[in-house]
């Protein structure tokens, strides 16, 4: 019954993200240079500016000549770099040496490879019939003018970045990236490397938050620490609700000095949830301010790490257009036995071993939300759902990458 009580008011992750998808609204636009584009969200299709290839050519260094004139001995009238189309077109009876990305002459349709002609005195022994079209990439045959090349609401990537490049597209437009702000708050707080006090602690959710949602494409200011009272809360929240975005850490539980979502309701913000049914993180509170999202994280690391993977990448890739905003979980097999919690869904560190037949999910040792050290070694956040008893190794689970 105590159990019920308590958790009455949570909500599912579920629920939470919709709540939060619901209000992310898309940032404006603006153009850049696709050398500046790499983890941007496309805002429109991009669209090719050429054939690619633009012109017919060879696959192979060879020699370019008319499959009808194979098998047969034919001289070599020219030799056709990558770069410098030849100055005329190819007759029947005749070959040209021809370079990987060469341009096909007009009047041939095939290329041999080096390797299965002999030469000699500028002419070449065919022995076999070479088959038309044989080794010539055809003008377009990767895309065509006009086609899309990477569609709106792509995060691009490396791999998107070349094909923008290689179709002629130098600038593409991206919604602009989410401004974010972060308030660290906790009186026992000390910034790493300096002298602690008898009970403080080293801060370390600045850095991590200013890391996740740098990768989320957010422009991020540096992390602000304030102690727990009032008139500091006051001042560094107002501050942050300047951005787009604003993520606090710690004080958002039950306790005299969790003052972060009083303050925040004093400066405007309009709470939309408070209380998820998720371990760790279960008091994340989350609220807005016109356009601008408020996430109130709780202070312990893994909840941050946990609510951050949860909610707010899901939120920022939204603002920016992203077409699958996430968190995306991938199946797998749990690889040794977790006890339930039997109210809040969890999720446990865990490291994600590839075996032939699937990941295989192995929680690591240390569950509770305070252990950042061992979260370091994970690469995988398992979804342990809320029941009796426990998850036995090999029973199918979803887990979220980190
Ligand atoms: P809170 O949510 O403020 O009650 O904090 C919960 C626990 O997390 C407490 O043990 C805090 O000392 C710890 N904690 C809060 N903020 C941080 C932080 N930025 N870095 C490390 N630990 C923290
Ligand atoms: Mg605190």
């Amino acid at each position: 019954m105590a159990a019920l009580a308590a958790t009455r008011n949570l909500i599912s992750i579920e629920e939470a993200l919709q709540l939060v998808l619901e209000r992310a609204r898309r940032l404006s636009e603006e153009r850049v240079g696709i050398d500046a584009a790499f983890g941007r969200v496309l805002a429109a299709d991009a669209v090719s500016a050429v054939d690619l290839p633009p012109f017919d050519s060879s696959a192979m260094d060879g020699f370019a000549l008319r499959s009808s004139d194979t098998p047969g001995r034919l001289p070599v009238v020219h030799r056709i770099p990558a770069g410098t189309p030849a100055p005329r077109s190819l007759e029947a009876g005749e070959a040209m040496g021809i370079a990987t990305g060469g341009v096909v002459p007009e009047g041939a349709d095939a290329v041999i490879p080096f390797e299965y002609v002999v030469e000699h005195d500028n002419t070449l022994e065919i022995e076999h019939p070479v088959e038309p079209a044989a080794n010539v990439r055809p003008a377009g045959g990767d895309i065509r003018a006009g086609e899309t090349v990477v569609g709106a609401g792509a995060r691009l990537e490396a791999r998107h970045l070349a094909a923008l490049a290689a179709a002629g597209i130098p600038e593409v437009r991206v919604a602009r990236r989410p401004r974010a702000a972060v308030v660290v708050t906790g009186s026992e707080l000390r910034p790493s490397g300096e002298a602690l006090a008898p009970g403080q602690i080293y801060e370390a959710n600045g850095m991590l938050l200013e890391a996740q949602l740098a990768s989320a494409g957010a422009a991020v200011e540096r992390a602000s620490l304030v102690a727990d009272e009032e008139a500091a809360h006051r001042e560094a929240l107002e501050r942050g609700l300047d951005a787009d975005v604003l993520v606090t850490s710690g004080g958002v539980s039950v306790g005299p000095h969790d003052l972060v979502r009083a303050i925040l309701a004093e400066l405007g913000v309009e709470e939309v949830f408070w209380g998820v049914s998720v371990k760790p993180g279960k008091p994340i509170s989350f609220g807005v301010a016109g356009d601008r999202l408020v996430f109130g994280l709780p202070g312990n690391p893994v909840s941050v790490l946990v609510g951050f993977e949860l909610l707010v990448r899901p939120a920022l890739l939204a603002l920016q257009g992203s077409a699958d905003p996430g968190p995306l979980f991938e199946r797998g097999v749990l690889g040794s036995q977790l006890t339930r919690n039997a109210v809040r869904d969890e999720l446990v560190r865990a490291r994600v071993q590839r075996l032939s037949d699937g990941p295989v999910v192995e929680p690591l040792a240390g569950r509770e939300s305070h252990m950042i050290a061992r979260a370091a070694g994970a690469d995988a956040l398992v979804l342990i759902p809320r029941g009796d008893g426990a998850l036995a190794a090999g029973e199918p689970v979803e887990f979220l990458r980190i």
